[in-house]
């Protein structure tokens, strides 16, 4: 508690709260508008199963969407009120979906891949199964790594083979190993400087310490040089540089361009219970996609998502990051290519909301690249069975046609083809062995 409040009291902005005050497991807070008002829109009566859901979110750029579905009330336009309960931090998140709704947890939400497969076997939940499915990818991009100023004469970038010697020197240079964290074991923040970390030739198991600590114990750590990296979501790389902490070594579009970030996920039960409520869910979704992606609504975005009931983090820290106005390296470099930023709706590789197996796929090969989860997950065929059970690109083709998207927005297949990332390894999802035969590290 004690280092709590002196974080608090370094970081006079608001996110540290939003992250820790505002404790997961409370009854859901009802979404307030841009002005701080609430902003119910009517629901329709669309002959639904039930009329609500109760999703959770952590407060950066990937929830936008289900923010935008409250506030412009496209939710209740298809017959669903959306009840969105803030979490406290990705533990939260999995320990009150376990619980479900009807305990005071929730029905699903917003989730770093590849959770709701591993909630499915009960693999992070003590082996208490919860079935889910991932109905949407809410989210691609809008992720970095940032480093510490103490290292700017090293300019940490996308490519990290300049910089490695810097980094493996550093039990000589500084007595101890160099530092990186993400906020949640296992997934996407920690594949993302896990693949980074190795494209550079670091083993990030041997070569570093990665440590799973809270964002704002991270941002002390970086500022008093106890801590060099840290792998997360915007805004807080926007964060770091606008407080002089440190700067952006790697944009996760850099490293992949258009890659799968987080996704809407719910428990299996309610969507078999509720498959009509599930397609509106969906419906309402695809539309705040769409409005979230416009340029023209960027501005709106950031203030809607500004407020105190939200992300209760300054409109102008929030809006550079929706717009991908980045300042890029240590000699921050401004880059304002909107194809590096927060993509919600279009991309040049399709539709970002449809919910590929292919794509989920990469994060259970990744696992299996780094033996996360022996015993447990251990084969490419596990990996195949788990993401044909969890992933319902069925649903979410059935809202798309009731929604009436044009058939060239709708995926045919499960695959969207091989992927390639910035240092050339191609992930072909037809053959996920010749992608880990390719990598040279790994367990
Ligand atoms: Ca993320």
């Amino acid at each position: 508690m004690t280092n709590r409040r002196k974080f608090l009291s370094v970081f006079s902005a608001t996110l540290a709260g939003t992250l820790f005050l505002n404790a997961c497991g409370n009854p859901p807070e009802k979404g307030g508008g841009a002005d701080g008002g609430t902003a119910s829109a009517p629901v329709a009566d669309a002959g639904l199963e039930t009329k609500t859901i109760t999703l959770g979110y952590v407060p950066i750029v990937e929830a936008a969407s289900l923010v935008v579905g409250v506030e412009k009330g496209f939710f209740a336009k298809h017959g669903l009120e959306v009840k969105l309960a803030k979490q406290a931090s990705w533990p939260a998140a999995r320990d009150n979906v376990v619980i479900g709704s009807a305990g005071g947890g929730i029905d699903g939400g917003q989730w770093q891949l590849p959770m709701p497969h591993l909630i499915t076997e009960g693999i992070i939940t003590n082996g208490n199964k919860v079935p889910m499915y991932v109905l949407a990818q809410l989210i691609s991009q809008g992720n970095g790594i940032a480093v510490s100023n103490s290292l700017k004469k090293a300019n940490l970038r996308v490519d990290l083979t300049p910089a490695a010697p810097t980094i493996l020197g550093f039990p000589k240079t500084e007595g101890r190993k160099f530092r990186a964290a993400h906020t949640y074991p296992n997934a996407n923040q920690d594949l993302w400087i896990r693949y980074w970390l190795g494209a550079g030739g670091i083993d990030p198991d041997k070569d570093i310490e990665l440590l799973t600590v809270p964002s704002t114990e991270t941002l002390q750590g970086m500022r008093n040089g106890t801590m060099e990296a840290f792998s997360t979501g915007d805004p807080w790389p926007f964060r770091i540089v606008r407080d002089d902490i440190g700067y952006l070594a790697a944009l996760t579009a850099e490293m992949w361009p258009v890659h799968p970030e987080e996704f809407l996920a719910v428990r299996a039960d309610w969507v078999d219970k509720h498959p009509k409520a599930a397609v509106a869910l969906l419906k309402g979704l695809m539309e705040s996609q769409q409005w979230a992606d416009k340029a023209e609504n960027k501005t709106a975005l950031a203030q809607m998502l500004s407020s105190r009931a939200y992300f209760n983090t300054p409109a102008a820290v929030l809006e550079p990051a929706l717009k991908a106005e980045y300042k890029l390296g240590a000699d921050l470099k401004p880059s304002n290519d909107p194809k590096l930023g927060p993509l919600y709706w279009n991309s040049d590789r399709g539709v970002i909301s449809y919910p590929y197996k292919s794509l989920s796929l990469w994060f259970l090969v990744e696992s299996l690249r780094w033996k996360f989860h022996p015993g447990k997950l251990d084969t490419i065929e596990q990996a195949k069975a788990l993401v044909d059970k969890v992933n319902r690109e069925d649903l979410w083709r059935q809202a798309a046609t009731e929604l009436g998207l044009p058939a060239g927005d709708i995926p045919k297949g499960s695959s969207r083809g091989k992927e390639t990332f910035f240092d050339g390894i191609v992930f072909d999802p037809e053959n996920p062995q010749a992608y880990l035969d390719s990598l040279k590290i790994k367990r």
